[in-house]
């Protein structure tokens, strides 16, 4: 696993419900090379939340692994005893969900909370605190150590998104995992976490996989791109590439149908044609075809395999094959 804090291989989830099986995650390759921001984007239902949670070892209790692995600092975390995976999970692992509340307790103050995650620290308390108020300044917060002493629900979204990051700054995780987190603020507020998130990665000197729907946010920060359309990896490279020079169908739509793009004045948002496969019952054929605008016999007889277009850029496509650098 040279060069990478995390490594997913052939990744495979099953959830059994009441309705049957479903299949949110097949077969999925990511790399997250040491320094950098990957970020994961694609429509709801991608799998991209399954795929964190994953990472996390936090899959719902319905959840089955059927196949692959998933490697941080070359551990399979699948395997760990769930004493050493719960080490983890805090100190070289960590995640901020889009809301705030599910990571923080409503009932411990901010400081409370912020001294519980230093206790592997040989610091003293007077020291932990003087730590915990320095994170929470360089967050933006003003007047930090009376803000030590409030409950997360006396502060804003905003906040509460800054304060999770203040804890990140704690932990000093070698992979953070950035679910959404920019889903429900304002675009002042955005801009000032993507800058934060920024600062991050230099400071840890890990990784951060960024989860986003918003591509212009992935574009401004993350230096790698995984596009998952209905639980596969459809196109992954470096962030120029899949921006400047989308391969696959889907990226290209996903692309063109970015708000952000639109130039002139219209009524209508564009949106991709067609709805997401049904994922109880997934077809032998490109799992694309059913909405592509090119799509060729052989997609829908064949699952394509990747193509390798570029230096870690590769793409699930039959008009690729043949193509390869
Ligand atoms: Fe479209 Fe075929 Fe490529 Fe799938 S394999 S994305 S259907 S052209």
């Amino acid at each position: 696993m040279s060069g990478n804090v995390a490594a997913i291989r052939d990744l495979s989830i099953r959830f059994d419900t009441q309705q049957g099986p479903v299949y949110p995650l097949r077969n999925v390759d990511v790399d997250v090379p040491r320094g950098q921001i990957v970020g994961i984007v694609g429509e709801s239902g991608s799998g991209k939340s399954t795929l964190a949670l994953a990472l996390m070892r936090l899959l719902p209790g319905n959840a089955v692994v059927t196949g692959g692995e998933v490697e941080l600092l070359g551990k399979d975390l699948l395997k760990l005893p769930a004493e050493e995976m719960r080490g983890l999970r805090g100190t070289r692992l960590a995640m901020i969900f889009q809301d705030p509340m599910t990571s923080l307790n409503p009932v411990r103050s901010i400081g409370q909370q912020m001294l519980d995650i230093q206790y592997r620290s040989p610091a003293s308390r007077a020291e932990k605190i003087a730590k915990a108020a320095d994170a929470l300044k360089r967050v933006g917060i003003p007047d930090a150590r009376e803000q030590l002493k409030r409950y997360p629900a006396e502060f804003s979204g905003g906040m509460r998104q800054r304060i999770c990051i203040a804890m990140s700054l704690l932990q000093k995780p070698e992979l953070l995992i950035a679910d959404e987190i920019t889903t429900a603020l304002d675009v002042t507020l955005e801009a000032q976490v993507l800058h934060l998130l920024r600062e991050l990665r230099a400071e840890l000197k890990g990784s951060i996989l960024f989860i986003s729907h918003n591509l212009g946010a992935v574009a401004e920060i993350c230096d790698r791109v995984v596009v998952l359309y209905a639980g596969e990896v459809v196109e992954q490279g470096p962030v120029f590439e899949i921006f400047d020079r989308p391969q696959h169908p889907y990226t290209r739509a996903l692309v063109e149908c970015d708000p952000a793009r639109i130039e002139t004045t219209t009524r209508e948002l564009p949106v991709i044609p067609g709805d997401v496969p049904n994922l109880r019952s997934i077809p032998r054929s490109c799992i694309f075809a059913a909405r592509c605008a090119e799509v060729m016999e052989v997609c829908r007889r064949d699952r394509p395999p990747p193509t390798v277009i570029g230096k870690g850029h590769s793409a699930r496509c039959h008009l690729l094959e043949g193509v390869e650098s």
